[in-house]
């Protein structure tokens, strides 16, 4: 399929993306989502059905496999906490 974006030429390709999501301020990550990636833009699409599950993981607050660090570029990262 074509990219949606305006005058991109790219095509979309199957993929499992990381996807990030901020709900509310409580950022979640979730690994292997299956989605179409624009190989030339990196635009990504999900169908209804993976948003809806996505919705899910938010929705009862699935428990993580695991957790990951997180960052703020606008912190110096050679700034060591106290
Ligand atoms: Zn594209």
């Amino acid at each position: 399929m074509k990219c949606n974006i305006q005058g991109c030429i790219g095509e979309y390709e199957k993929k499992q993306v990381l996807h990030t999501l901020n709900s509310n301020g409580k950022i979640m990550v979730i690994d292997h989502v299956p989605a179409e990636v624009c190989k030339i833009c990196g635009d990504i699409l999900f169908d209804p059905e993976t948003v809806r599950r996505i919705e899910k993981f938010v929705n009862i607050e699935a428990k993580p496999i695991s957790t990951v660090p997180l960052y703020d570029f606008n912190k110096d990262p050679e700034k060591k906490a106290i």
